[in-house]
């Protein structure tokens, strides 16, 4: 399968970035994100009159029907900017729970949660990982559901539920079916209205010096005595975890071009940067070796990510994300280590400027280490590819 590109809307898309979006980022970086929504709002309305808006989703919803291979060189442009999926209306976690609403909501649900969150009215959240339980083993997790009568009552303690501060609903993981004896089957997934009874936001909890308000927080949330219709449950039950994977295949390959995006655009600063340092009369930062030598090895490494996850994203549209499992936790691990290497690479070329926040490169190097972390930390990743290396030099007997 040849590799999918629109050359004329990525074009577009540059164009609309550079006139439109990069401007803002100035702001973005100085001001709390509800003081700048009148302006992200009327962004994104210029976004949607030009034909541009959520380009992951099909056109009957809105969107631009682009295929996951499409849609990937889409989110590598707009990762170059932190606001760009935001405007655009694709940025987590809102896109995934669209993608998992489109594909497992009732008529109800999807005219009541899809619909308003692909016009963009709305925010949404997804309340899984829980303080006291390992995330990197999700079918372990306190929180429970319990019918009682035509009502779901759910009870937990969550955090990192990003987003959830102006969300209108969250989408949590709860148990249901304790019973079961295979550990994935036991959980399911649960709308539940912002604001419910029951449903506490605790705090915005700081992370790497940034205190979190509204878009940018990760909140810990409880559930107490929550109650919410049966009517909420998203897709079967015991279907949770099935369907949290389903979510992540595709989300693995949004994150992974978003990085690189963020990849091309620390690389440009450092070219950049070090075309025009003088470190004494006439000598540039751009004669060091050493530098070149970053330079160098970013560029190989930005381009073999690239390829990558685009092969990957074609293998997804192909065959599905099951029969790809290994290659989406191969990307997953390695394009986040290409992204701490390139920004830091980025950092250490402007020096103590690029500390300082007149670039981007200071807020993607505090909220970008997460990159290693979050969908499942490096490790449980490289577990999974090791495996599957090493099943055909297993002996069998
Ligand atoms: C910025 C950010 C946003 C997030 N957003 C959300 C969200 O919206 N909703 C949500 O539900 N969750 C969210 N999370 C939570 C995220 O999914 C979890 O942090 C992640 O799954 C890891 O779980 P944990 O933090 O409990 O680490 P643990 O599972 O406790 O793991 C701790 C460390 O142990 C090591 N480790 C774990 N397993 C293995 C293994 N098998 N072999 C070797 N080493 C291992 C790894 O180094 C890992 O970093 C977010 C996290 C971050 C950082």
């Amino acid at each position: 399968m040849a590799d999918q590109h629109n050359e004329e809307l990525l074009d577009r898309i540059k164009e609309f970035l550079r006139a439109e979006v990069y401007p803002l980022e100035p702001d973005f970086l100085r001001r709390p994100f509800r003081e700048l929504t009148p302006k992200l709002n009327a962004t994104r309305e210029k976004v949607k009159s030009l034909g541009l808006w959520a380009p992951h989703l099909p056109k009957e919803h809105g969107g631009l029907g682009l295929t996951l291979s499409e849609f990937a060189h889409v989110s590598e442009e707009l990762g170059r900017t932190p606001i760009g999926h935001y405007l655009f209306n694709c940025q987590a976690p809102d896109i995934g729970n669209m993608e998992i609403l489109l594909a497992h909501g009732t008529t109800e649900q999807k005219e009541k949660y899809f619909m308003p969150l692909a016009r963009g009215d709305v925010r949404s959240c997804f309340s899984m990982t829980e303080p006291e339980h390992p995330g990197s083993n999700p079918a372990w997790m306190s929180t429970t559901a319990v019918k009682e009568g035509a009502d779901f009552v759910i009870n937990g303690h969550k955090w990192f539920t990003s987003s959830a501060e102006g969300a209108s609903f969250a989408i949590v993981m709860a148990i249901t079916n304790p019973e079961s004896p295979n550990p994935y089957k036991r959980a399911s997934q649960i709308i539940v209205p912002i604001p419910t009874s029951g449903f506490q936001l605790v705090r915005n909890i700081s992370v790497m010096g940034d205190e979190g308000s509204d878009y940018a927080s990760h909140a810990e949330v409880r559930y107490e005595n929550c109650r919410v219709p049966q009517s909420n449950l998203l897709g079967r039950e015991g279907e949770g975890f099935a369907i949290a994977q389903e979510r992540l295949g595709p989300g693995r390959i949004h994150h992974c071009m978003r990085w690189i995006g963020i990849c091309e655009r620390a690389f440009d600063l450092m070219c950049s940067y070090a075309a025009r340092r003088e470190l004494s009369p006439g000598v540039l930062l751009a004669s060091k070796q050493t530098v070149q030598e970053w330079i160098a090895e970013s560029r190989a490494e930005i381009n073999a990510a690239r390829l990558l996850v685009l092969k990957t994203a074609q293998a997804i549209d192909t065959k599905g994300a099951a029969d790809v499992r290994e290659d989406i936790s191969l990307i997953k691990f390695f394009v986040a280590g290409i992204l701490q290497k390139v920004i830091d690479r980025a950092i250490q070329v402007h020096g103590a400027l690029g500390l300082t926040d007149a670039t981007l490169l200071s807020y993607w190097y505090r909220h970008e280490r997460a990159a290693r972390i979050y969908d499942g930390p490096d490790e449980v990743h490289k577990m999974v590819v090791a495996r599957s290396a090493l099943k055909k030099y297993m002996r069998q007997d």
